[in-house]
């Protein structure tokens, strides 16, 4: 086992993506997964809390940390070939775009769609990440990490991670307890592409590619994604800081009377989704800029960090956009990234 090296008073300003500028009292990088257990209990002998660190990309801090960060910065990709399909053990710390784009060049299948997402493999399964018509689920065969109160590596099946829109075990019951260390992944050895997300099937039909490869959509995701939403590197943001909220039959037709052009989607389980997107715009947010922080331009729900803001500053403007949509829709909007 490599030892831990322990840094005191880092700043986090370069580990998230809304560029906050806030410290931790402690930061442990993890380059090797057998270090966790020690890293894990060196936060419980000193009685701090622990941040588990992916790529930052959906964390809100909304001050100093005053714990202990544990950055998942672990690497390695085997492949294990099964007849028409291939399993592959991704290590947490792996970047997810750069996986999606080594699977490709390898031929195997099935990640095309999530292309450019940003963060890491291990904090994919975290909100089941998804995009153009797929979440990560469909792909997960396993997910192995450190069980911090039983004391033990753990494997859970793709049921047991319970994964929902945009929501998974980790969320719930081993919030907090679970430390990701691998995800195993089954993707396909023949091409299944999956075009049935609007703007992904439009964009292709505008460059006439009516059978596409996956590589191919891997590039359309790519390009829409680039002329849609900010790149965090020049304009911090964490995505969408809003789900898109779930709602009744009942609830849906009392909105649509009111607002005929209300944009949704039919769940298979009979609710309805609505886009928060469309909430926040029609609530006359799309483009706001408050003090330091502010609404994207082109898109409605990414809060973005124009001028050192704060998180609080990130969070008060929340706050706003829940008020107004609330008191306009009755509808209440969750934050999607998690706020430390
Ligand atoms: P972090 O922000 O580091 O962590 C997020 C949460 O996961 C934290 O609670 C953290 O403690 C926990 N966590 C991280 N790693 C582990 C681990 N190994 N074990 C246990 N817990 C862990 N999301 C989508 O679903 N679809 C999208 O299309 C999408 N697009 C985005 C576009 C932009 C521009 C941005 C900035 C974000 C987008 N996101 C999207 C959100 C984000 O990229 C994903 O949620 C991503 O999986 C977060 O990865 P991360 O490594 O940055 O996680
Ligand atoms: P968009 O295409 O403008 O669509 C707006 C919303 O409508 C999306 O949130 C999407 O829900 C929903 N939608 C569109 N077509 C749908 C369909 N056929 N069936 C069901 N729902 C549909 O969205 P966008 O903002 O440009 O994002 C494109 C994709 O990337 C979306 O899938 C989005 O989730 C993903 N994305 C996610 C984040 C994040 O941080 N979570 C950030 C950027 C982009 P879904 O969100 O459920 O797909």
């Amino acid at each position: 086992m490599t030892s831990l090296a322990v840094k005191e008073h880092v700043s986090l300003k370069s580990f998230n993506t809304l560029a906050i500028e806030a410290h931790c009292r402690y930061f442990i990088a993890i380059t090797d997964s057998s270090q966790l257990p020690d890293a894990v209990n060196f936060a419980k002998e000193k009685q701090l809390d622990t941040l588990i660190l992916g790529g930052g990309s959906n964390i809100v801090l909304a001050g100093d940390f005053p714990g202990v960060v544990i950055h998942i910065d672990t690497t390695g990709i085997t492949a294990d070939q099964q007849g028409d399909s291939v399993l592959l053990e991704v290590a947490a710390g792996e970047n997810w775009h750069q996986l999606v784009l080594w699977s490709l060049s390898q031929e195997y299948f099935g990640l095309e769609n999530l292309a450019l997402i940003p963060g890491t493999v291990g904090a994919a399964p975290i909100q089941n990440i998804g995009a153009y018509g797929v979440e990560l689920e469909s792909m997960v065969e396993a997910v192995t990490g450190w069980h911090c109160e039983l004391k033990a590596v753990q494997t859970l099946t793709r049921e047991q991670c319970q994964f929902g829109y945009r929501d998974s075990i980790f969320k719930h019951s081993l919030k907090d307890k679970f430390v990701i260390t691998s995800v195993t992944l089954r993707l396909q050895l023949t091409p299944a592409v999956k075009l049935d997300y609007k703007a992904l099937a439009d964009f292709l039909a505008g460059k006439e590619l009516l059978a596409p490869a996956p590589s191919q959509v891997a590039e359309a995701v790519i390009a829409i994604r680039q002329s849609r939403l900010p790149d965090p590197e020049s304009i911090p943001n964490v995505g969408s800081f809003f789900k898109n909220p779930m709602v009744s039959p009942e609830k849906f037709e009392s909105l649509q009377s009111q607002f005929p052009d209300i944009a949704h989607y039919i769940q298979a389980d009979g609710r309805i989704k609505l886009a928060a997107a469309w909430l926040v715009e029609q609530a006359g947010w799309k483009g706001r800029v408050e003090g330091r922080v502010g609404v994207h331009q082109q898109q409605s729900i990414v809060l973005v960090n124009h001028n050192k803001g704060t998180g609080k500053e990130i969070l008060g403007l929340a706050g706003l956009i829940q008020q107004s949509v609330a008191a306009r829709y009755g509808v209440e909007l969750e934050i999607e990234p998690r706020v430390y």
